[in-house]
């Protein structure tokens, strides 16, 4: 065995598996697409100072899962932990959000966690970030567009959309001071974690996953008493919207997000299939950030999904990828062998949306159609010296109990077209 292992929480993606997340991105990228929404690739460093002033310095991120160091220079650079700040910082830096902007991004992320299934130290998060609508309207696309995802991974109904909104700024600040207080008065029933949040960062005791905590939670004041007339009727509608749409949702007052960015509207999408690492994918509004880092002050909503825990519900859901090739080419000998080369080069060119393994290496029928087995192809098409002499080649089926046929050019394209024709479908 090799000496070197890969890093904690590090997780290598092998060939068997890239396959699914390759369909998972794809649709992905065909549904922002079909919204209207653009990709923006920022670098995975960005000065620490970025992440803790957008986040939170209270927050678990910055306080203990960052990956930060100096740099040969002593400026101290992070891992990018999330996707929004960076993605901000360039939106504003490159003047993107003079109008309504809609982006998306894909890639690692870094926090130094505790490894566990669903929980790695790089994961990946697709990000969605839109610019410029300050509505009820832009939530509920987001939402839909998750959905519209969803569906077509056909995971729709393994997910719930859990629903809260923690209003402006002002009424959120009420808020804290009354649960503050309630809080204070139960301090003794409180988890050690959760004493020490009070006060610095009250909200997120309420998704306290400790359940003499939770008990305390209960009675606790909500957030909803404490809305403003704006903020409640952004919550409305969005409401409405999401019923009018026919999406349904469950209201989580508890709901608070682990980024200090946020304001009206917060989500995460759930399921019950993952154990304790349950939400796939979670966001919110950030109207306050632009301005905070110097932009036109512009309101902006997005939502980050976790890859990882997405392509371990396809699994879980036992939903495959099927990238098994259609066709394994065998050749009787070199000549055949030289005549398959060409062909394969031309149905590729021809057929493009189907798989062709050609057979390397040479070697007995026998070994080569074990290969072609192997390899999980539907067809192998055989090169024989006695059938090239008359333009046709053989093939044979490997998977289903269809004939063996024995075709010639003209036929043979026929055939290919209707196999490509199949893989599209598929
Ligand atoms: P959690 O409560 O599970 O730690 P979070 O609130 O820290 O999640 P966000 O910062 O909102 O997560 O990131 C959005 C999504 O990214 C999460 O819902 C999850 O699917 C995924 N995610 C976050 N951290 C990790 C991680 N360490 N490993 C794998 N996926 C992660
Ligand atoms: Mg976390």
């Amino acid at each position: 065995m090799s000496q070197y292992r890969a890093i904690r929480g590090m997780v290598d993606v092998l060939p068997g598996e890239t396959s699914l997340w390759q369909m998972l991105e794809q649709t992905a990228r065909d549904v922002l697409f079909a919204h209207g929404y653009s990709e923006i690739r920022t670098p995975l460093l960005e000065s620490t100072d970025l992440f803790a002033r957008t986040i939170g310095e209270v927050t678990d991120i910055v306080e203990k899962e960052m990956y930060s160091f100096p740099d040969r220079n002593d400026d101290s650079l992070s891992l990018r932990p999330e996707g929004t700040a960076g993605t901000v910082r360039a939106a504003v830096q490159h003047n993107l959000i003079q109008s309504p902007q809609r982006v998306w991004y894909m890639g690692p992320m870094f926090r130094y966690e505790r490894p566990q299934k669903g929980r790695q130290r790089q994961f990946h998060q697709l990000g969605v970030e839109a610019f410029g609508m300050p509505g009820a309207d832009q939530d509920a696309e987001l939402l839909l567009m998750c959905r519209q995802w969803w569906k077509r991974l056909g995971i729709d109904d393994v997910l719930t959309l859990e629903l809260n909104t923690i209003g402006n700024n002002e009424g959120r600040e009420r808020y804290k001071i009354a649960l503050t207080g309630y809080l204070s008065d139960n301090f003794d029933a409180l988890d050690e974690d959760s004493q020490r949040r009070l006060a610095t960062n009250p909200l997120r005791i309420l998704d306290s996953k400790i359940a003499s905590t939770q008990a305390v939670l209960t009675s606790a004041p909500e957030m909803a008493t404490f809305l403003d007339d704006d903020a409640r009727a952004h919550h409305d509608r969005l409401c409405e919207l999401l019923d009018i749409a026919g999406l349904p949702f469950i209201s989580n007052p508890r709901l608070v997000r682990g980024l200090d960015y946020y304001n009206k509207t917060v989500f995460e999408w759930t399921t019950d299939r993952l154990g304790a690492q349950a939400t796939v994918c979670g966001g919110g509004r950030y109207d306050g950030m632009v301005a905070q880092f110097g932009g036109k002050s512009t309101p902006a909503s997005g939502f980050a999904a976790g890859l990882e825990r997405l392509v371990l519900l396809l699994q879980t859901l036992e939903m495959d990828a099927n990238t098994s090739p259609d066709l394994y080419i065998v050749s009787a000998d070199d000549d055949a062998f030289a005549q398959a080369l060409c062909e394969a080069d031309r149905i590729r060119a021809a057929f493009p949306g189907l798989g062709v393994v050609q057979h390397l290496g040479g070697g007995s029928f026998k070994s080569q159609f074990k290969r072609a087995d192997k390899s999980g192809a539907a067809w192998a098409m055989v090169f024989a010296a006695e059938e090239l002499a008359e333009g046709k080649v053989t093939l044979k089926p490997l998977r289903s109990d269809e004939q063996q046929m024995t075709l010639s050019r003209e036929d043979l394209n026929t055939f290919l077209h209707q196999l490509e024709t199949l893989a599209f479908e598929n």
